[in-house]
């Protein structure tokens, strides 16, 4: 924060397609959506009619024991969408809070359906897991240089080794592994099932710890364990959602169904703050009785199923059938690889890492041996300052460079931004 007083702030004014445009007037590629949740570009006419049309009926009406149709609409939009089996929606406002309703309903689902099998509420979770910022999120993270200072607020959970394969913590290399790191997560839930609540997941990608990547078949591995042992799958698809893995959501790769899903950034097309959680009908029927038995989920906000939020994400919807926006991803999906592909060449680049439009580029400071960069060289900075003043937008992970553009963004805006990430790089020389 002391540093970042002293730069010249940027400051973002309007925004068009691709681009950032700031109070003098310069473009900037937007290399992170907007941190994640931009789809089709900035000031889309269909998104931005949607919300001027809904203001003129009601900004907000309260969604407890009230309803709206925008958010009516989308509940059912996102059920035919979602993985099969999905088919109940829970309101929020922001994906850390979907996190945290999912956990919370987890735990009031075994409480109620199987008050016998005595105390369920103990989360197993990825080490290097991010799953937002509020505390029950940040319990079930581990992020040491964002979390652990925070330790003494959180609830304790179980941890498992992620599949890093860059840095695979058992020394091992995909595929003759055959995920070896799997084993330790099934002893977890061997020995540990009774009080396991839930295992939480970011399916496919671990994306805020620098975008580890899952190798084809660990998913549904972990779908066949956490059915075995009773133990609910809560996919975390906050980030992985909507287009940005190449399909809809990450869990389609695997054909899978998680038990809870959480969804958020790109759910509004990056336009307004909304999330859901949901859930089958086997867990929603957990919350069923008579009004003295008190079994309804005890958790509501102040701006949940929004219908500004709701009408927006609506029209996100539509846009992906209208402009056929995930099967014109996949050939821009193919040149992203292809284009970022001679970057490996680079001395201080370790690993190139992209699952559909998402992509992280881990710099290291000694190629051979992988050792890391200290994080005081502050390396994924410096080459993001460089970028930024040639007109791209980026904000690295520590040391991984990541690349998260809308899927809107053009095949020559791509080339670009790969171009101006690679001079960065060279520019940067980060020693
Ligand atoms: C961003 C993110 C969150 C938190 O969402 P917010 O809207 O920032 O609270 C949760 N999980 C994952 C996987 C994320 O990437």
């Amino acid at each position: 924060m002391q540093e970042w007083e002293q730069e010249e702030p940027l400051i973002i004014e309007r925004g068009k397609g691709s681009y950032l445009i700031d109070t003098e007037g310069k473009k900037y590629l937007d290399g992170t959506s907007s941190i994640w949740v931009n789809l089709h570009g900035h000031r889309h006419p269909v998104l931005d009619g949607a919300l001027k049309k809904q203001l003129d009926k009601i900004a907000h009406s309260t969604f407890l024991g009230l309803s709206n149709p925008p958010a009516i609409e989308l509940a059912y939009e996102l059920i035919r969408i979602a993985p099969k089996g999905l088919s109940r929606i829970f309101y929020s406002d922001n994906g850390s809070t979907a996190v945290e309703i999912a956990l919370k309903m987890a735990v009031q689902y075994w409480r109620q359906r199987r008050p016998e099998a005595g105390p369920k509420h103990t989360f197993l979770h990825l080490k290097l897991a991010y799953h937002g910022d509020t505390i029950g999120a940040v319990s079930v993270g581990n992020i040491e240089l964002f979390h652990s200072r925070f330790k003494p607020l959180l609830f304790s959970t179980l941890e498992a080794e992620p599949p890093y394969c860059y840095r695979c913590p058992f020394h091992l290399t995909y595929p003759t592994c055959r995920m070896a790191c799997v084993d330790p997560i099934e002893q977890i839930l061997k020995s540990r099932h009774r009080e396991l609540a839930g295992f939480i997941i970011e399916p496919l990608m671990q994306a805020a710890a620098g975008m580890i990547p899952q190798p084809a078949g660990y998913l549904q591995r972990i779908r066949e364990l956490c059915t075995k042992y009773e133990v609910l799958l809560i996919a975390d698809e906050v980030a992985t959602g909507f287009g940005r893995t190449g399909r809809m959501f990450a869990c389609e790769h695997e054909g899978v169904t998680p038990d809870l899903m959480a969804m958020s950034k790109g759910l509004t097309g990056g336009y307004m703050p909304l999330a859901v959680t949901l859930t089958t009908d086997e867990i929603y029927r957990g919350f069923l009785g008579t009004y003295d038995e008190f079994k309804t989920f005890f958790h509501g906000h102040s701006f949940t199923g929004n219908p500004l939020g709701c009408s927006v994400a609506l029209a996100n919807l539509q846009v992906f059938r209208r402009e056929k926006t995930l099967s014109r991803l996949s050939s821009k999906i193919k040149l992203l690889a292809k284009w970022l592909n001679p970057l490996a060449e680079m001395p201080n680049v370790g690993d190139i890492r992209q699952c559909g439009f998402m992509a992280g580029i881990e710099l290291v400071k000694d190629k051979r041996t992988k050792e890391p960069y200290p994080l005081s060289a502050k390396a994924g900075h410096r080459v993001a300052s460089i970028a930024r003043t040639k007109g791209l937008i980026l904000r690295p992970i520590g040391n991984v460079l990541v690349l998260m553009p809308p899927l809107s963004t053009s095949k020559a805006e791509l080339l670009k931004i790969v171009e101006i990430l690679k001079v960065s790089i060279e520019t940067a020389a980060i020693n």
